[in-house]
């Protein structure tokens, strides 16, 4: 079961948190929210046949390198950053309390 808006599109952030969401297709790619909404002249949803193009999955991004979107090659950022010792990070995990 997937979130969704109101209007039946897929959603870029998840709430509460304003947490970045990537999408997962059955090939193992990964779409940005637009795309997996049918934006940029994307064909996934999750009754897609083709396995290109099926939504399996919908997961925060919390740390990371940012996840490029396999269709627009849109980066979307993960919540908590890269993970490399610059000072945004360690604000990130103080607040994690990691
Ligand atoms: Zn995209």
């Amino acid at each position: 079961m997937l979130l969704r808006d109101a209007d039946g599109t897929m959603p870029e952030f998840a709430w509460p948190g304003g947490y970045p969401l990537i999408y997962v297709l059955a090939d193992g790619a990964m779409l940005c929210s637009g795309c997996a909404s049918g934006g940029s002249g994307s064909l996934a949803s999750e009754a897609a046949e083709e396995a290109q193009w099926r939504i399996v999955g919908q997961d925060i991004h919390w740390e990371g390198e940012p996840v490029v979107c396999a269709h627009c090659s849109k980066q979307v950022p993960s919540a908590y950053g890269s993970g490399e010792t610059d000072g945004d990070t360690n604000d990130a995990r103080e607040r994690k309390g990691v």
